[in-house]
């Protein structure tokens, strides 16, 4: 924590003469400014400049140049306005300091709506001067090409018109796009293709003569004899992620139809750079570029592009304070590449599944990692801990209890993420349908006569708006990256009416271990009362606390700042590829927001693993460890992710018991 600045600490002083709106603006601001140290290196100085720092009014989260502008100018005159790309602010300089302070006065947290009708809270802070300094990474990946106009409009109208959606050869509908295959199906459950079944009839024809061309003129050497179409519609976009060595050559090419597009690349240290894919571009990703980064396409309705015309491909960079907002249309991608025959003897063996070692998970850094993982240590152990698990959740918690009996009668509840449905019989006036990713778990709830069914809380099988209220008991924490916990979170909302509400517990970075000790292993001796706490829920029925030690590197250097750390500050998850998840010590604090908890299975729930032993067991002398996954919370972490969600307001934050809780209301 950096130490406050004199200025801060005058400030503090006076604290007593603030009213609580205004130490909440200072606090914030104070947040504020440290996260800008801390992840962005930039110095807030405590005397007046002519430049500020405007955290939060940023294109990152969805501010317009324009609209930022006329909100600075009420100010005064605005000498340069910088908005680098993709991050959650912007620097304004201004002609004079008089000025600028007066923007610092009046500005301080004023709420702006950003494009996609979001409230947005500013925050500003002296800078010494006006400067982006990542400006020197921006450079393309290694071995990445972009070359523009490769077609010309009518071919690229003619390639348009030759795709067949309707037909229905091998089409699929994917969340959020249209997809057609050739030449192999590519299967999304392993990201890879079954290379003795090719598809009859090969690529498309109308292919061939583009693909000729293109051999001939030196863009890609070979022949590629696998084809995907994918149309996206604004706002959508495909997680980022590595196409799987294994399955594909060194060369994937990828044409932009229709609408031009900004694609992420991403390196696993972090270095992030946006390139522009225009229409009618070619793509062309080799050696590192294919192989270490990742690429994506982030869901949002607008991309950050250059505002004047002439730099039009490539990366988005030059000029940042020549950056504005550009609205997306419907991109139609070929993305064209060839089936490999033989294993990958690439030089990036830790992302390369053809050289990859059996060994403890490393911290999933892309969407296709972070679902393995959540399906070996999530899935897989809930489905094998199920019986001894429910045994040991019988007392349902008073707050949650509350909740669902401030409901009114004949209210429609989702409980996501039931477990043995401990809480679908509270409130018998509630019409409540429990679901939850483990068959056993589902099984237990509906022996218990409750209403269950087994499905992904990223894709559940409800009507939108459908619900009064939902509940969402210790579930978010066991997704594996933000990306995908606001997913969790947005598809929850989605099924909330208007009005309707949601409880949300999650497990908290701050255990009170130290005070609650003695109370703990008391309660679950006894294991009766309502303390039968869910985070120490290993060796229960009075057996000593196994200890295991912790593995893999812990401190773990670098951090990704989200783009909503700016707004809450403090707490930030670690992120780091090839990081080793530490196992967690139960009954300890936490030292890591991602680590794997052991539930130890013994007794007459542990089975003799026949079959195919698990990666996530551990087999001790007596008994059966498994690990779960989780990624513990730190406070604010989760009211920030829920302020991400649209339409939602927060009505209630606590803490319980070892929980960050929110109650959120749909607007
Ligand atoms: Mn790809
Ligand atoms: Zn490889």
């Amino acid at each position: 924590m950096a130490a406050p600045s004199i200025a801060m600490e005058s400030r503090h002083q006076s604290n007593c003469k603030l009213n609580k709106a205004e130490k909440k603006l200072l606090r914030k601001q104070m947040k504020a400014k440290h996260t800008l140290l801390r992840h962005e290196g930039i110095e807030i100085v405590s005397s007046a400049t002519q430049n500020l720092v405007v955290a939060n009014g940023g294109l990152g989260n969805g501010v317009s140049r324009s609209q930022l502008l006329s909100v600075l100018e009420e100010c005064g005159l605005v000498d340069a306005l910088l908005m680098p790309p993709n991050k959650p602010y912007s620097f304004v300089r201004y002609k004079t300091a008089e000025e600028s302070r007066n923007a610092y006065v009046t500005l301080n947290g004023k709420e702006i709506i950003d494009n996609l009708g979001q409230k947005i809270i500013l925050y500003l802070n002296f800078v010494e001067k006006v400067q982006w300094k990542e400006l020197e990474h921006q450079t393309l990946p290694p071995g990445l090409m972009v070359i523009e106009e490769i077609i010309s409009s009518e071919e690229e109208k003619m390639l348009l018109e030759s795709i067949n959606w309707t037909e229905d050869t091998v089409q699929k509908s994917l969340k959020h796009r249209r997809v057609k295959h050739f030449g192999y199906e590519f299967h999304y459950e392993n990201n890879n293709v079954d290379k003795e079944k090719p598809l009859p009839g090969g690529l498309p024809d109308i292919c061939d003569r583009f693909l000729e061309k293109w051999l001939k003129e030196g863009y890609i050497k070979h022949k590629p004899d696998q084809l995907t179409i994918n149309q996206y519609q604004p706002g959508h976009g495909i997680p980022a992620h590595i196409d799987t060595h294994s399955a594909f050559e060194d060369e994937i090419i990828s044409l932009s139809l229709g609408s031009e597009i900004v694609m992420d690349f991403k390196h696993p240290d972090d270095v992030a750079v946006a390139v522009m894919l225009p229409r009618r571009s070619l793509l062309v990703m080799t050696g590192e570029s294919r192989y270490l980064w990742t690429h994506g396409i982030t869901p949002r309705k607008f991309d950050t592009v250059q505002a004047s015309e002439h730099h039009k491909s490539g990366i988005i960079t030059g000029d940042v304070g020549d950056l504005t907002l550009n609205k997306r249309g419907v991109r139609t991608s070929f993305t064209f590449r060839k089936v490999r025959r033989t294993p990958c003897t690439c030089s990036f063996s830790l992302v390369c599944d053809s050289q990859r070692k059996q060994g403890p998970p490393s911290f999933p850094w892309n969407d296709q990692e972070a679902s393995r993982l959540e399906q070996e240590y999530v899935h897989r152990v809930y489905e094998e801990i199920a019986g001894h698990f429910s045994s040991t959740r019988h007392t349902p918690w008073p707050h949650i209890v509350e909740f669902l009996k401030s409901l009114p009668n004949g209210s429609i509840v989702a409980d996501i993420g039931c477990g043995n449905g401990k809480y679908l019989g509270i409130n018998k006036e509630l019409y409540m349908i429990g679901c939850d990713r483990s068959q056993h778990l589902v099984d237990i709830c509906r022996e218990r006569q409750f209403q269950a069914l087994v499905c992904d809380a990223l894709a559940m099988p409800i009507r939108s708006e459908s619900c009064d209220a939902c509940i969402s008991i210790a579930v978010v924490h066991h997704f594996a990256t933000a990306e995908r916990r606001v997913s969790a979170l947005q598809e929850l909302v989605r099924l909330l009416r208007p009005g309707g509400k949601a409880l949300i517990y999650v497990w908290a970075m701050e255990q009170e271990y130290n005070k609650q000790k003695s109370k703990y292993l008391r309660e679950n001796r006894v294991s009766q009362g309502w303390k039968e706490e869910e985070n120490s829920d290993t060796s229960i029925q009075g057996s000593l606390v196994e200890q295991l030690p912790a593995v893999g590197n812990q401190d773990v250097a670098s951090v990704v700042p989200s783009i909503r750390d700016v707004q809450e500050g403090e707490c930030h998850s670690r992120e780091v590829a090839n990081a080793k998840l530490p196992v967690h010590t139960n009954r300890t604090s936490f030292h890591s927001q991602d680590v794997l908890v052991p539930w130890h299975l013994k007794g007459r729930f542990g089975k003799d693993n026949a079959g195919q032993p698990l990666d996530s067991v551990v087999p001790c002398d007596t008994h059966t460890v498994f690990h779960r996954y989780y990624h513990v919370f730190c406070e604010g972490e989760l009211e920030a992710t829920c302020r991400t969600l649209q339409n939602v307001s927060i009505l209630q934050s606590y803490y319980d018991q070892g929980n960050w809780c929110v109650i959120l209301q749909k607007l």
